[in-house]
């Protein structure tokens, strides 16, 4: 029998899983996929290590398929597929581990009881993270379970950093700046010195452009600032999330349009970024090839408040080493990176034409003063590695 992990990372619609074989002191990625459409027309799908489709089913439009059923799909095929595999931990992404939660945490009720207290601050993620967890403590009490935090990576921020000019009554009460997507960040900040030593040790931005987009600033590999706070909405302007905007047009909405906190949170969260100002698509694939002006309108709204956020990063840092692309768009879209570092040019960055077109890694010419990067992140295999970890077992890493 081999031992593997199981990384689930669920969302209101959708649950994606991953399994991680442990092979001696190495955790080898083997099947991966996901269930989404819960509630409305459920599919599931699921990959080999070689992205070949291993297993499909749907359930039809109007399955009301929830998160319960959905892992009990999951756990049928599992046992099928991996017949001489024992699954010796789940590791789960959780989104909000608030101020107390500064590293990945094993899981017990009344751990599940302290993140439910998050769930204000995630209202619209930190429930659907819970689930899964809760329905796993309920039916396989024995098996170890392990909460990984999309915040704990930006704990080290000076105080300043996390602090809003608000009262500090409401500050104490846990309305500060958070910080997102730091599963991805610690991911890059570890394989780092791999790509370049004085990057690692130094002062680097990185660049997490997905559906969800936000940027870190690195000192040595650990997170100084960000561009996401209170939310996982504030910053950069993603598929569907506005990004910042003026918090009296939020007032100004509520007062003029009569919109109440829901209409809002589906404005800024839903029907905002490149597919509020296209119109058309969040897909940043569609945007590029479409000849539409509000396209590319979007686009290149985009990519100014990136350049905004680069000067705001750097000057949090004091100086810039290296700047770091990642996720959907950073890893794939040539376009996109080079005109995120023409932006960069004032800083000392200078594009490898033909290398960033092949995808680099490096894509920054030998002279340029900013080392430019782009690196694949892998939150799921940061999950797995936390996890094997609070079960005891020492990795090598790799
Ligand atoms: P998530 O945040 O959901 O994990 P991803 O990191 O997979 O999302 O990023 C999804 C985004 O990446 C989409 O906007 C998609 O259009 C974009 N993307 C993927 N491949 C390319 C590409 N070749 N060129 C431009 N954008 C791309």
């Amino acid at each position: 029998m081999s031992a593997a992990i199981l990384v689930l990372n669920a969302g209101s619609s959708s649950i994606k899983f991953s399994v991680f074989m442990l092979q001696g002191e190495d955790l080898e990625q083997n099947v991966r996929g996901q269930i989404e459409g819960l509630f409305t027309a459920p599919r599931f799908v699921a990959k080999d290590g070689d992205g070949r489709t291993i297993s499909e089913k749907s359930w039809g439009d109007g399955f009301k398929l929830d998160h319960a059923g959905a892992l009990d799909h999951l756990n049928r095929f599992l046992r099928e597929e991996l017949e001489d595999v024992t699954l010796v931990g789940v590791g789960h992404r959780v989104v909000h581990g608030g101020l107390e939660f500064m590293q990945p945490a094993l899981l017990d009720g009344n751990v599940v009881a302290a993140l439910e207290k998050f769930i204000p601050l995630a209202p619209l993620h930190q429930p659907h993270n819970l689930t899964p967890i809760r329905v796993i403590l309920e039916r396989s009490p024995e098996l170890p379970q392990v909460a990984c935090f999309d915040t704990s990576f930006h704990r080290t921020n000076p105080p300043i950093a996390q602090r809003f000019a608000i009262p500090a009554e409401l500050h104490d009460a846990g309305v500060q700046r958070y910080g997102f997507h730091g599963l991805s960040y610690e991911y890059v900040a570890a394989v780092l010195p791999r790509y370049d030593e004085t990057a690692a040790s130094g002062k680097t931005i990185v660049l997490h452009l997905g559906n969800g987009a936000s940027m870190c600033a690195l000192q040595g590999g650990r997170s100084v600032a960000s561009t996401m706070g209170f939310t996982a909405v504030e910053g950069l302007p993603m598929g569907t999330r506005s990004g910042s905007v003026d918090p009296g047009v939020l007032l100004y909405l509520m007062d003029q349009r009569g919109m109440d906190a829901r209409a809002i949170e589906k404005l800024i969260y839903n029907q905002s970024g490149l597919l509020g100002v296209s119109g058309i698509s969040s897909d940043m694939r569609v945007l590029l090839a479409s000849e539409d002006a509000r396209a590319r309108l979007a686009v290149d709204l985009y990519v100014y408040r990136i350049g905004r956020e680069l000067g705001s990063l750097a000057a949090a840092l004091g100086g810039l080493d290296a700047i770091v692309f990642t996720a959907g768009i950073g890893e794939n879209s040539a376009e996109i990176r080079q005109r995120v570092v023409g932006e960069a040019a004032w800083l000392g960055a200078r594009l490898h034409q033909r290398a960033n077109s092949t995808g680099g890694p490096r894509i920054s010419t030998a002279r340029s003063r900013v080392a430019v990067w782009a690196i694949p992140t892998n939150e799921e295999l940061m999950i797995a590695r936390h996890t094997a970890r609070l079960l005891g077992r020492s990795l090598r890493s790799k």
